[in-house]
């Protein structure tokens, strides 16, 4: 049975989820607010609770040391309520910074997170997603003008919204298999390359950079996510979203399962994402941020003596500079496990031939507008588009008839044939 609330939305479209932000948006708009959260309890809801064990002493949680495991100096997500609630506080105390929250102009690899960083704590249900909706309105009530959906912070939260939504009445909306608005998509089986994007092992520093703060510390920005779900699947390794997912899922402290299948099937363009053509370059994207890869060399200290100017690509880097960094590619540090143009070129045109084979269910979560995350990074998208549409034009149709061997070698080449003279002007 749907909840309530759901089901409301789902009536109000006429007995189907909406399957676009910009439906359910209109559907909320008919609709009107959201309730208000329950009141806080307090101490006088306890006063008659008599309970007939001491409590603190047979139900205590117990401590981590009682636990046997081992204390790490730095807490990074204190979990808990009051925690939250801090945490909702000290954004919202700058009232301009919530008024004019964009989320494309937050950055990706800022070494603190530019977001709210509420994710873990509205998904653990330490914070009500009303109270910080509500909390929000009273801002934007005080300001003058304030950013709207899909970029606003509301909008964030109507993201949440939108994909808990469509997953509660869409059936096997974590899988490719059964889900009636998922792309079917032949992907590679490869667990080798598998494992070395989820071990942070592919050569790329932005991307493994953010795959060893995931698994460190359980929380990433969004366009890192996308950044690491564009590389897995329609990027460079044509490997399934839900193989992602999964690992979204080990490593999440905000694992949710709505949202991070719904992101899943956006980043990979299985369903509501449709500038497919638009394929993040794993060099170029984190370099517009940061330039000079301070937070790769926080997350991979192995490459934290390279010039700025190779961070990025650390295997084009002549030898003796990789001597002087301390850091040979190939041997202390892995060389890319895919050329990036190679692999994407070819991705691409696997891509269209899925959609114009199966344009019906692409249609279905078709939003006309662009996606809102990447207005900021439209400039570099567009160049890597005509990056790949040059290199595509170049190409013998052969190479991309998706016959042959492309499942048991997704590249034309393998990492163990690989030379730094080869790639070098190919990954850009
Ligand atoms: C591949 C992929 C997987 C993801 N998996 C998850 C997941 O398992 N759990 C999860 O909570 N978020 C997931 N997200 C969405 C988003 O990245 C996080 O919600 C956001 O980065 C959390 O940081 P924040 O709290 O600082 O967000 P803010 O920008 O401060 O946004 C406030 C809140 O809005 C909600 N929100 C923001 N962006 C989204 C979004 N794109 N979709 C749905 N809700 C959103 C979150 O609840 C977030 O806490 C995923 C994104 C991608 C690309």
């Amino acid at each position: 049975m749907l909840p309530e609330a759901i089901w409301r939305i789902v009536k109000a479209n006429g007995g189907s989820p909406p399957l676009t932000y910009k439906k359910f948006l209109h559907v909320l708009s008919v609709l009107g607010e959201p309730e208000k959260p329950a009141r806080d309890v307090s101490i006088e809801d306890f006063q008659r609770c008599v309970t007939p064990v001491d409590v603190d002493r047979v139900y205590a949680v117990p401590s981590l040391a009682h636990l046997g495991l081992q204390v790490e100096a730095e807490v990074l997500w204190p979990g808990g309520e009051s925690h939250a609630l801090q945490r909702l506080e000290k954004h919202f105390q700058s009232q301009g910074w919530v008024a004019n929250f964009s989320k494309p102009r937050t950055i990706p690899n800022s070494l603190l997170p530019s977001t709210t960083g509420l994710s873990p704590y509205l998904s653990l249900g330490c914070l009500s997603v009303r109270t910080f909706y509500h909390r929000l309105n009273s801002i934007y009530a005080q300001s003058k003008n304030h950013s709207l959906p899909p970029v606003s912070l509301q909008g964030q939260v109507l993201w949440r919204e939108f994909f808990y939504t469509v997953a509660s009445a869409t059936p096997n909306f974590t899988k490719m298999e059964g889900n009636s608005i998922c792309l079917q998509i032949d992907w590679y089986h490869d667990p080798e390359r598998l494992e070395k994007w989820r071990t942070a092992q592919t050569g790329f520093p932005w991307i493994d950079a953010i795959m060893t703060q995931l698994r460190q510390e359980g929380w990433i920005h969004h366009l890192a996510r996308h950044a690491v779900a564009c590389f897995l699947t329609r990027g460079d390794l044509w490997i399934s979203w839900e193989e992602g997912m999964k690992v979204f899922e080990e490593f999440l402290l905000d694992a949710d399962y709505s949202v991070n299948a719904g992101n899943w099937m956006w980043l990979s363009a299985s369903a509501f994402f449709h500038k497919y053509t638009r394929i993040f370059c794993p060099v170029r994207f984190g370099r517009r941020t940061d330039p000079q890869g301070e937070y790769l060399r926080k997350y991979l200290p192995v490459l934290k003596n390279f010039p700025s100017q190779y961070i990025y690509e650390p295997w084009k880097a002549p030898e003796d500079v990789q001597l002087s960094a301390g850091c040979i590619i190939g041997k202390d540090y892995p060389r890319p496990i895919v050329s990036h143009i190679e692999a994407s070129q070819r991705n691409l045109a696997l891509m269209r031939q899925v959609r114009t084979e199966q344009q019906t269910t692409a249609e279905l979560t078709r939003d006309v507008a662009d996606d809102p995350m990447e207005a900021g990074l439209k400039r570099e998208l567009r160049e890597e588009e005509g990056l790949l549409e040059e290199a595509e034009s170049k190409c013998t149709s052969k190479r991309f008839s998706g016959s042959s061997d492309h499942k048991s070698r997704p590249c034309s080449w393998t990492p163990e044939t690989l030379q730094l003279s080869e790639l070098s002007g190919e990954v850009m």
